[in-house]
């Protein structure tokens, strides 16, 4: 695709010109025939929509592409047993208020739209692709402000979605200034994957000024491979950092994208690079429509074990698993304590060697 410089740095012409038909598609790829039946299958349930950048970053010789692999449908999500193993739900996220879950005492997460620029196909939150696409209201702004203000708990408001940042000026400006007013709220935390599938909404000074104007904001983001760390990405997250806002990412354990050692450890190098801190390497959930994408708990410790001493610290992200019922995460950590009597401990070495040290306390 031959577009000027100046469109394809524009992310309403990145939105706009989102790829969502197989007929668009074909444009560009030779589509695979469980992608063909998997566009037509998950039609009306989930959605397909692909940004004109994220979509350029596929090799299109590669069919197990890992961006392919993310945003363009197979089959498989729809096959009866993917469909019945998981929840659309699995974290109980749904609660009395529409669009708020307040499962720790100190933060809640609003959902404030069911847009994104890209559906990914992992996504957690799939069960809302098909609701349409739809803004946090201003009456449901009110509702939710009411809710934070009579809890004096909540120091931390995470702003989730969907892709909060697709929202229009106004609404997030409103969202933002009205929990502002909130005097025991001290942080708002932004999850956005917009750095990744349309990097240029970054590019806009104007959403700059908003997110600077309300600081103390901080941003989630989701890379899942190093293929995603792009100029224009690390373009992103400059002009984000610039304005005083931290950038961590939760990246998605996800089957055949990013389950493998070396793999992961690029990634979180690469991640360090561009100044985004690894918050969560997250085990992927029993989500239905995206149970094909989980591995094994195993699989995720072989990978902590391989990044610690062969990668800075800074560059290692918690191993976490979100428990079923809504009970919350838990972290996951490679055993180093082997063994211990009284205050003799026996750990084991990043390099697999066995290390006696007594600890005693004085
Ligand atoms: C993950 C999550 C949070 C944030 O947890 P952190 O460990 O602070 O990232 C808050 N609320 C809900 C409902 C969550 O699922
Ligand atoms: S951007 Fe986030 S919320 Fe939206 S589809 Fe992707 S993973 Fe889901």
């Amino acid at each position: 695709m031959r577009v000027k410089k100046e469109l394809w740095r524009s992310y309403h012409w990145q939105i706009q010109n989102r790829v969502k038909t197989q007929e668009e598609l074909e444009r560009f790829l030779r589509l695979l025939p469980e992608e063909i039946e998997g566009i037509k299958r998950t039609q009306g349930i989930y959605p397909m929509a692909i940004t004109p950048y994220y979509l350029s970053l596929i090799d299109p010789q590669d069919p197990q592409d890992p961006i392919r692999l993310q945003a363009i449908p197979r089959a498989v999500e729809v096959d009866e047993r993917v469909q019945c193993h998981g929840e659309p739900d699995a974290l109980r996220e749904e609660g009395e208020i529409p669009g708020l879950t307040h499962r720790y005492p100190d933060r809640v997460l609003v959902q404030t739209t069911t847009f994104c620029a890209v559906y990914c196909r992992h996504c957690m939150r799939k069960r809302i692709f098909s609701q349409g696409e739809r803004a946090i209201s201003v009456e449901q702004i009110k509702q939710i402000t009411q809710y934070i203000k009579a809890h004096p708990e909540i120091r931390e408001v995470l702003l989730s979605g969907g892709d909060p940042l697709t929202l229009s000026y106004e609404k997030l400006e409103l969202l933002l200034s009205e929990i502002r007013k909130i005097p025991h709220v001290e942080i708002i935390r932004i999850g956005t994957r917009l750095p990744v599938l349309a990097p240029q909404r970054f590019f806009d000074q104007k959403l700059l000024d908003i997110l600077e104007k309300y600081s103390p904001i901080w941003i989630s983001t989701h890379f899942n491979h190093p293929k995603e760390i792009t100029p224009e990405a690390q373009e992103a997250v400059e002009n984000i950092l610039r304005r005083g806002i931290p950038v961590l990412n939760q990246t998605v354990l996800l089957k055949g994208v990013n389950d493998d050692p070396q793999t992961m450890l690029e990634l979180m190098r690469s991640l360090i690079r561009i100044k985004v801190k690894p918050q969560y390497l997250f085990h992927c959930d029993p989500i239905k429509g995206a149970v094909h994408f989980r591995t094994t708990v195993e699989k995720g410790l072989e990978i902590m074990d391989y990044l610690r001493g062969r990668i800075s610290g800074y560059a290692i992200p918690t191993y976490a698993i979100d428990l079923p019922g809504g009970k919350g995460k838990v972290p996951l950590l490679p055993q180093y304590l082997l063994a211990k009597e009284g205050t003799r401990h026996v750990f084991r070495s990043w390099q697999g060697e066995l290390v006696e040290y007594d600890i005693q306390e004085f």
